[in-house]
């Protein structure tokens, strides 16, 4: 077959545009193009008038071959690549020890499907409850502010990401196509096929529901096993080498290849294995506030008369500001047709971020606007920025008034240094409530300073998004893990043979796609470690 790159359309174009156009493009006879087949689609926004839609497509051709010499030179002509999954491994027929998995979120949901698939039967261990039974203690926190501190958005099967937007995309480099199989893995168990070819594809929390319980079935027929509310307590380490891992109930299970997918806040068992001199560093993280305005308000600024056309869906944004004093401030998980939601999973603490069904259908638009910070902002151990998360978190808790509302002020009064008083045109989606204050108590000055800067920069971009009534949660902290478990190119940690850090967690992914991508990197080093030690 031949890619082609950077076909144009406007948006609107009728269905026989695109077979014109490739005929166009080649200068070939419509009886020469035997099928074509959109491999992706994204626009170009920048003219609000004239939104073009830039496909990428393979094409299959009477004559592939005397096509590809003719444009050899062509950039934007080239074959195909096969970017098929390849396994790198196989178990033996005779498995000694079964491989372990900490954690089921994206990096452990295909860190476990690809050691199972290869034949190596996982053993996953989850410290919350199976996708079903965790949805209704996460509503459950939203609703009646109950939380349950291993059963919530951050914790139980799918992991951080199962409540969220189900953004795909990420900016990872993949010469080796692993995204590819993540999503084919992810069509496979029910999320929309156009995430194969929409370049920015997402799923949407109900939808993501049902596909990790499919993922779930598929690991178990393939011979792996997933246990829930088995929280690991404490590892066992000989010779600088894993051995077995150690569960809440006291049980141990032993094995010499674990690996390590626990997610950004996974606190205490970063504070075992710290305990346990498994290497680990503080790395940078972001902490800021989520900004809501109308979804209306986004459309019209990003797609003016297109707003609301289906192709374009609900528009996004990505913004970023350079602050005088040298800090950058960025937009980060925006959610079109969203909400905001309440993502502690530490009692009296208050964490804000995002969430929305795939139809991104609701009133509001949703992003984190943060503060890119490192470690000497909070100096201390490796585990300082954790602490420094924890008391944004409990002072956020103390400034919602003590009850799990998140504190909250309209973006006229945070930019003017005025507590607000009443709400205006945008309603909070917040579950389970705010209360208007002074959000500028919410951060340290330096964070409050660089965001004031950047939301009137951010309104040059967008117009309205400085808009006094556009309204401030807070606070947004766990943005991404303070801290990097660091890892040799053998994949484990440079402590800890046998142990491999991975995800999110470990510092190694940020987001869906990539802590996915990242457990398929683990599961194939697991396994030529397991085979190369026999
Ligand atoms: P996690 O998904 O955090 O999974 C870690 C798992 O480990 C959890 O299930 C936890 O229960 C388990 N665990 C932790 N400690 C232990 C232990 N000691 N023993 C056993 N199990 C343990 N990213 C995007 O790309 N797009 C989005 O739209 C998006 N929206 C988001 C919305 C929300 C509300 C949140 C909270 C996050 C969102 N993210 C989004 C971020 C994304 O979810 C994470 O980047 C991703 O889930 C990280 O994957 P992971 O597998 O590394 O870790």
């Amino acid at each position: 077959m031949i890619r082609l790159t950077n076909i144009q359309l406007p948006l609107g174009h009728d269905e026989s545009a695109i077979r014109s156009a490739v005929l166009a493009f080649l200068s070939i006879n419509d009886h020469e193009l035997i099928s074509y087949h959109i491999h992706r689609r994204g626009y170009d926004a920048r003219k609000k008038t004239n939104i073009i839609l830039i496909y990428t497509l393979d094409v299959e051709t009477t004559k592939n071959e005397s096509l590809l010499e003719k444009f050899a030179d062509h950039q934007l002509v080239k074959p195909t690549p096969d970017m098929s999954y390849k396994f790198v491994a196989q178990a033996p027929k005779q498995l000694e020890e079964r491989p372990i998995v900490i954690g089921f979120g994206p990096c452990g949901l295909l860190a476990g499907l690809v050691l199972a698939q290869m034949g190596y039967k996982p053993i996953i261990l989850d410290r919350g409850k199976e996708v079903r039974e965790r949805t209704k203690d996460t509503f459950g926190f939203w609703r009646k502010k109950i939380l349950n501190t291993e059963s919530n958005v951050q914790f139980g099967e799918g992991g951080a990401g199962t409540f969220s937007d189900g953004k795909l995309y990420s900016q990872v480099k993949d010469p080796n196509h692993y995204s590819r199989k993540v999503l084919h893995e992810f069509v496979e168990a029910g999320a929309p096929e156009e995430i194969l070819f929409v370049s920015k594809p997402h799923i949407g929390t109900f939808r993501l529901v049902s596909m990790v319980e499919k993922m779930r079935a598929r690991i178990i027929e393939l011979g792996g096993e997933i246990r829930f509310s088995a929280r690991v307590d404490d590892i066992q380490i000989e010779d600088g080498k894993i051995s077995g891992v150690a569960l809440a109930n006291g049980e141990v299970i032993k094995s010499s290849h674990v690996a390590l997918a626990i997610g950004h806040s996974a606190r205490d068992t970063f504070e075992m294995l710290h305990a346990k001199d498994v290497y680990i560093e503080a790395k940078p993280f972001s902490v800021g506030f989520r900004i809501e305005h109308q979804q209306s308000l986004i459309d019209e600024a990003r797609f003016g008369p297109n707003a609301g056309n289906e192709i374009l869906g609900a528009a996004d944004y990505k913004l970023v500001h350079h602050c005088k004093g040298g800090r950058s401030v960025y937009s980060f998980c925006m959610c079109p047709g969203g909400t905001v939601v309440a993502a502690t999973s530490e009692e009296n603490r208050v964490v804000t971020n995002g969430m929305s069904q795939y139809s991104r259908a609701e009133r509001n638009a949703n992003s984190a606007i943060v503060v890119g910070i490192d470690p000497t902002d909070y100096p201390g151990g490796p585990l300082a920025g954790i602490e420094f998360q924890r008391q944004l978190e409990s002072n956020a808790y103390r400034l919602g008034g003590e009850n799990y509302d998140a504190p909250a002020q309209k973006v006229g009064d945070f930019l003017k240094g005025v507590s607000s008083e009443a709400l205006g045109t945008v309603e909070p989606s917040f579950k389970p409530g705010i209360k208007l204050t002074d959000l500028s108590h919410a951060l340290p000055d330096f964070c409050i300073d660089a965001i004031r800067e950047a939301i009137p920069a951010f309104n040059r971009k967008i117009k309205g998004f400085a808009l006094d009534d556009a309204l401030l949660t807070g606070v947004e902290t766990r943005t991404s893990a303070p801290i990097c478990i660091k890892r040799g190119p053998d994949f484990q940690s440079i402590s800890t043979k046998g142990l491999f850090p991975a995800g999110e967690g470990a510092g190694y992914a940020g987001g869906i796609m990539s802590a996915a991508i990242d457990g398929i990197k683990v599961a194939e080093a697991m396994a030529l470690s397991i085979n190369a030690q026999r």
